[in-house]
């Protein structure tokens, strides 16, 4: 069987640590990787390298930097097809959607190949007497991205292209569950041509994680994963020192106003909700619709859709939805339906049970519909992550826009409507980082940032686009009087223009 390595100083390393994880296949239910879970002393090391190869990095000028980038963009578009492969091998998530969170990694590696641009710094000429004054944006040292199992490509695309045209050196510490994705993008980054140690991959949990929280060479750490490991991180990588931005987990909701059309919003319902097996951190789990025939129109429309999902392996290229993950997801997932149906909503699909011919060791739930949740219900206040879409009725739009507010989570949310006072008025209202329009999923493109409210974002910056530039950077402003325009004997006032 494969073991995976490190990638550390531009070769492969093979950790020597005691402790390893299977990695395994969702599809069938069989191990196809061991994971060797790297040491503190390891992380060490490739900070080490990481710190011996800033300098020259930070050094170079930043178009010559963008250039490996645009190498990079080339290698990564010609290997699409055996990255998305990959993913979709540990993920379980279909080829399609595969080559869909690529797509959207890559477009942040051509957001990098102009980031000189965003390097700019200003100008002001004269400030005082023969004084000018400019500023500009530097880069950290070596820094750190911690990356959850469900993109496998796309968010640590989110981190280390952006820090690395940024002028840092990198190290990326993959989901231990799906790390495979991680060596061959790092294989094709070394092709790229990027120096050595620019770029380094270090496998393990959360002994290699605390390493980076703790280590005094580490500047800043990106982390993406869920909420109660995103506030650890945060907390523990601020309290050494260290900038952090951690997104957390989500819980979205969609409002269906009476005047959308029903079938759109059902449709969309079925990607947002289902689509990945409900494993994104801006899936739809949450369906209001506004008024009693509203939803009553909703529900009929979308249970059909619902039991008529096609669930299948990333091979079966009519599949709309894969397995989940691991199958301690897959329990703690069926577990969430079961607490639902004691805790009182209509199970109106039931996914439980679901066995796939050929594959009955894969970790496949069906799709799930409940109708009628409240919330104080747990598989309303938690979120499950997995293909379970839950219906909570509200009479009217403001107590929709209330139920929202007071969730603790604020990462994405949409409104389906016809009418734009209320679509305006929601965008304003509704404290949630990235608001949807008659649109399910609304990622932000590349060149703006993507970052969530409350307890889906702690630290200051959103990730990417940006918001990343100003993460992955810091402010210099340089003040400059040459000396035919210094004047003779000592000033002991504050400065000042005058
Ligand atoms: P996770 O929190 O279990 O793991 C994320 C990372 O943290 C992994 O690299 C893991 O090795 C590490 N980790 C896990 N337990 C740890 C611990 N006790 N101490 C230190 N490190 C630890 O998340 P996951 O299950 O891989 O991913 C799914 C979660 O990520 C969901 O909650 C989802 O909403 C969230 N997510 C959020 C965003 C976003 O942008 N807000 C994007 C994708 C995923």
């Amino acid at each position: 069987m494969q073991t995976l390595d490190n990638i550390i100083g531009g070769k492969a390393v093979r950790s020597a640590s005691a402790r390893t994880a299977p990695v395994f296949n969702p599809a069938t239910g069989e191990q196809a990787a061991v994971l060797p879970l790297s040491t503190a002393a390891e992380l060490d090391a490739a900070v080490q390298v990481a710190k011996a190869a800033w300098p020259a990095w930070a050094e170079m000028p930043p178009l010559r930097r963008a250039k490996f980038m645009f190498a990079f963009k080339a290698l990564l578009d010609a290997n699409q097809k055996k990255i998305a492969e990959a993913i979709s091998a540990e993920h379980g998530k279909t080829h399609a959607d595969a080559l869909g969170e690529l797509q959207r990694g890559i477009e942040v590696v051509d957001f990098c190949c102009g980031i000189p641009h965003l390097l700019k710094g200003e100008f002001s000429r004269h400030v005082g007497p023969g004084i000018d004054t400019h500023s500009d944006r530097q880069p950290l040292g070596v820094v750190a991205g911690i990356t959850p199992f469900n993109f496998p490509a796309m968010v640590p695309m989110w981190m280390y292209p952006v820090a690395i045209a940024c002028g840092n050196t990198f190290i990326l510490k993959p989901s231990e569950r799906d790390p495979s994705t991680s060596m061959i993008v790092a294989e094709l980054f070394r092709e790229a041509g990027f120096p050595d140690g620019v770029l380094n991959v270090v496998h393990g949990d959360k002994e290699v994680v605390d390493a980076i929280l703790t280590h005094p060479d580490i500047k800043a750490v990106s982390f993406v994963g869920s909420t109660p490991i995103a506030e650890y991180v945060y907390r523990t990588g601020t309290a050494h020192g260290k900038r952090v931005q951690a997104l957390g987990g989500a819980k979205n909701h969609m409002i269906i106003m009476p005047d959308a059309d029903i079938e759109k919003a059902a449709d969309a319902l079925m990607g947002a909700g289902y689509g990945s097996a409900g494993e994104r951190c801006m899936a739809i789990s949450v369906a209001v619709p506004i008024g009693e025939e509203t939803a009553n129109k909703l529900v009929e429309s979308l249970a059909p859709r619902v039991r008529a999902l096609k669930i299948g392996p990333a091979t079966d290229p009519e599949a709309e939805m894969g397995p989940l993950v691991t199958k301690q997801h897959m329990e703690k997932v069926l577990g969430y339906i079961d607490a639902g149906v004691k805790e009182g909503a209509d199970l109106v699909v039931d996914g439980r049970g679901f066995k796939l011919q050929g594959y009955e060791g894969g970790y496949y739930v069906g799709g799930t519909l409940f109708d009628r949740v409240t919330p104080d219900m747990s598989i309303y206040k938690e979120e499950i992550f997995g293909p379970v879409l839950s219906v909570v009725r509200s009479p009217n739009y403001a107590h929709a826009v209330k139920l929202i507010n007071d969730h603790e989570y604020g990462n994405g949310t949409a409104i389906f409507t016809r009418d734009g006072d209320a679509a305006r008025s929601f965008a304003d209202q509704i404290e949630v980082g990235m608001v949807g329009i008659n649109v399910p999923i609304p990622v932000p493109v590349a060149y703006h940032s993507f970052g969530g409210w409350k307890r889906s974002l702690f630290g200051d910056h959103a990730i990417y686009g940006p918001e990343g530039v100003h993460f992955y950077t810091r402010l210099k402003t340089v003040t400059a009087r040459w000396p035919d325009g210094i004047k003779s004997g000592a000033v002991f006032t504050f400065p000042s223009t005058h």
